[in-house]
């Protein structure tokens, strides 16, 4: 059966795998530049499976990565894609004082911006750390100068979540746009249905159902997420963390790769700005 014909938001979070929130307690930042660092590799494979597919798709990219490694932002903006940030230093925006993650959001800015020769209009925290406790943080993206945030995720998780906030892109008054990742409403709760850890765990299938359930049913884009590390089974393991790290971030790593392909090829992917951006500014 052929999916609906919406076009799909297709996001990665380009961050290594020992800049993760999850391994925090594990890894010193300033162990950071000891590791051995697999993002260009990565990214570059990403690059060619979205060439191959003729797929276009935002990066959400991390300062300290763009200012270590110029040539992968450079790719990503000569391969057509949109340059977003992740934010500097991969701090939770729950973490941060104001004036801190002002700072932040505004250092990635520029860097990004001066690496890449092109606007910055897009943002996601890391770990979706906007919710309740800090909405002031999307008036300071605002006046930042991002024209939108995908970081407020409308689920119960034990690291993040805001259950209650809308499912589908909504305008805040600063004339911020918001547009969380993808979720599907079943049995009153609102399931991930939309990268990380959840699709790596879930039989491709129930994935493919849950998008597509969305496309159909909400007659909405639906926004995908995955982060370079997640296609590199061979990524130096991190020793002696707890059961439930280690369990969600190596879950089913070798089966990334051939479910990016099967998803590429089963829905229509396309950049943020393009799919969200064009329809906020268009006439109701
Ligand atoms: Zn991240």
């Amino acid at each position: 059966m052929l999916a609906p014909a919406i076009t799909n938001a297709l996001t990665i979070d380009v961050e290594d795998y020992f800049q993760v929130s999850a391994f925090a307690p594990y890894i010193r930042r300033d162990e950071w530049d000891q590791r051995e660092c697999r993002v260009e590799r990565n990214v570059e494979r990403i690059l060619e499976l979205l060439a191959a597919n003729g797929t276009q798709a935002t990066f959400f990219t991390l300062g300290w990565i763009a200012e270590r490694y110029p040539g992968v932002v450079r790719r990503i903006v000569e391969q057509g894609h949109e340059l977003a940030s992740h934010g500097y230093g991969h701090e939770r925006a729950s973490d941060l004082s104001p004036a801190a993650f002002t700072a932040d959001v505004t250092r990635a800015k520029h860097l990004l911006e001066d690496i890449g020769s092109t606007p910055v209009q897009g943002y996601r925290a890391p770990s979706f750390s906007i919710g309740t406790g800090n909405l002031w943080a999307l008036d300071v993206l605002a006046r930042a100068g991002y024209r939108y945030s995908s970081s407020i995720y409308p689920i119960r998780h034990d690291h993040y979540g805001m259950p209650d906030s809308p499912r589908f892109a909504y305008t805040l008054g600063s004339g911020l746009l918001e547009v969380p990742v993808t979720t599907l409403r079943l049995l009153n709760r609102n399931l991930p249905s939309s990268g990380g850890g959840y699709f790596r765990l879930l039989p491709y299938a129930l994935s493919r159902w849950m998008l597509r359930k969305v496309n159909r049913d909400d007659r909405e884009a639906a926004v995908f997420y995955f982060h370079p590390w997640e296609i590199d089974p061979q990524q130096p393991r991190i020793v002696g963390i707890d059961t439930r790290t280690r369990f969600r971030h190596y879950v089913n790593i070798h089966r990334m790769e051939g479910r990016l392909r099967q998803l590429l090829s089963d829905f229509r992917w396309g950049r943020m700005d393009q799919i969200f951006l064009a329809r906020a500014a268009a006439p109701a």
